[in-house]
């Protein structure tokens, strides 16, 4: 899930560009530590939130987002990108 720029329409007739994000707030920061920089996207990893299913929804800059290969518009954080490359690893290990 990303942020966009889109045009809009001002009062006085003429058009501005807007970042319009799917989910979160803009400004936000990219959460891995030190980074800093402005999120671009927000991590789609399914996590459970007061026992209801939701998506961890870490902010994450251009750098960070790790697009999910055959998912559309779908990114994890790097904790989340990280983890799951080492649960595949795991896989990977017991099966041979
Ligand atoms: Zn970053
Ligand atoms: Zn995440």
């Amino acid at each position: 899930m990303g942020c966009e720029t889109r045009q809009i329409q001002l009062d006085d007739g003429t058009t501005g560009t807007m970042m319009v994000c799917s989910r979160g707030q803009r400004g936000e920061r990219c959460s891995v530590g030190l980074c800093g920089k402005d999120s671009v996207a927000l991590c789609d990893y399914p996590v459970e939130r007061d026992g209801k299913p939701a998506t961890c929804d870490s902010p994450m800059c251009e750098r960070h987002r790790h697009p999910v290969p055959g998912a559309v518009d779908t990114d994890w954080c790097e904790g989340h990108w990280n983890f799951e490359q080492r649960q595949r690893a795991k896989v990977a290990e017991e099966a041979s």
